[in-house]
């Protein structure tokens, strides 16, 4: 287990140890969401318990109490992705908030008549609809890097797609439908050779993948705090300084602004101009927490148990008669999609679900990608390092129990 003590690792997750059906829940939905460890659930509460107040308004004691809870965690993201300056890390709701933020305020200010913006196959709706809205208000168009059989981008069409019109390059770092591991260090590199910017999509990686903004040169980065171990409506948007005082405000209210008249606004600087309104206190606040849990369980040691456990259920699963897997890229991380022979994703689903094993069915909001492989859904198992070979052993088992009963 790469040195991890999984046994005692699950104790640290209340809802792990519940049955389901009768039978002992066999998580395997964490693409989807990821569960919370118990010094998570109590940072949460204890602001409600303690110290309650709202961020960057009052002298008084609480809220000076929240507002350095609600900083400490700024920078406790910021040193988890090794941002140079915590001001470049904005809380937002989610990847998607994050997403929309930047293609909403990009394509105000850059995006015109003839422009392009890349994105790829392999992305989940809400790295498309972002885009498509801003092209569609804007004259421009939507460019689609393609994949191939194996659910890996095809670097060559990429690279012939970067003109002069290419205004942004969007793409998911991983799949979260396949478990592909893009190469965002080439996507990058050749996204910079013609000072293009690059977004990356983040909501599966930033729970498997030791991230280092400056390392990779990225311009935007956005993720989910509920894939890693955080609450719900919580979320990060990285963004290089220069990048994000070029961008105008994406939303108007509170706490974004220096001094309002009313004909005029000064807007607040970084990060406050990207936070309006009361954020996510609590939450933004659980997160740090949730990133100071991992830390201390050691990225490292996670991301080699990950590791070895996907290889594990690859090979085991590998062993089903009648499998077959959307996607099956040489580096993968986190998803597993896959069906046997034509049993339908949703009967497969619902029989492993009577068995206590929660795997997600159906398009994973990557609905395009579906019809690139010419299926309505799949069957995806996702893991995370509170998993076992034990868990792997009962989704097999279930898979073969569900097929016999299905065929
Ligand atoms: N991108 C990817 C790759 C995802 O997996 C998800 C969540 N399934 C999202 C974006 C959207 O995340 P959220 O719903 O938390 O905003």
């Amino acid at each position: 287990t790469a040195g991890l003590d999984v046994t005692q690792i699950r104790k640290d997750f209340p809802i792990l140890q519940q049955q389901v059906h009768g039978k002992p829940l066999v998580y395997l939905d964490n693409g989807a969401t990821t569960q919370k460890p118990q010094v998570v659930i109590a940072a949460e509460a204890r602001y409600y318990e303690e110290y309650n107040s709202n961020v960057h308004r009052g002298v008084h004691h609480l809220s000076q109490v929240a507002t350095n809870a609600y900083e400490r965690a700024r920078i406790t993201v910021a040193g988890y992705i090794n941002a140079a300056d915590p001001h470049e890390v904005i809380f937002t709701k989610g990847t998607t908030d994050g997403i929309n933020l930047v293609a909403n305020t990009m394509s105000r200010r850059f995006l015109n008549e003839g422009d392009s913006v890349i994105i790829s196959s392999m992305e989940h709706h809400s790295n498309i609809v972002p885009w498509q809205i801003a092209c569609e208000e804007r004259g421009a168009t939507l460019k689609v890097i393609p994949i191939n059989e194996r659910g890996e981008l095809l670097m060559d069409a990429y690279e012939a797609m970067l003109d002069d019109t290419v205004k942004i390059v969007a793409v998911t770092y991983v799949s979260n439908t396949m478990g592909t591991i893009n190469p965002v260090e080439d996507i990058i590199t050749l996204a910079h050779a013609r000072n293009i910017p690059v977004l990356l999509d983040a909501a599966q990686a930033i729970q498997h993948i030791s991230i280092d903004v400056q390392a990779l040169d990225v311009e935007f980065l956005a993720f989910s705090g509920h894939k890693i171990y955080a609450p719900t409506g919580t979320g990060v948007l990285y963004g290089k300084k220069a990048w994000l005082d070029k961008l105008p405000p994406y939303q108007g209210g509170g706490d974004m602004i220096k001094t309002v008249t009313f004909e005029k606004t000064i807007y607040n600087e970084l990060p406050y101009k990207f936070e309006a309104g009361t954020p996510n206190i609590a939450g933004a606040i659980a997160l740090g927490t949730a990133i100071e849990y991992l830390q201390q369980t050691g990225i490292s040691k996670i991301q080699q148990w990950e590791e070895e456990l996907m290889e594990y259920a690859m090979q085991e699963l590998r062993k089903i008669d009648g499998i077959r897997f959307i996607g099956d890229a040489a580096r993968r991380s986190g998803a597993i999609s896959f069906l046997v022979h034509n049993i339908h994703p949703f009967d497969m689903g619902e029989l492993l679900d009577q068995q206590g094993i929660a795997v997600r069915t159906g398009h994973h909001c990557t609905e395009p990608l579906m019809d690139i492989f010419k299926i309505p859904g799949t069957v995806r198992a996702s893991l995370s390092f509170y998993n076992t070979r034990e868990d792997i052993d009962k989704l097999v088992a279930g898979v073969k129990r569900a097929a016999a009963m299905l065929l």
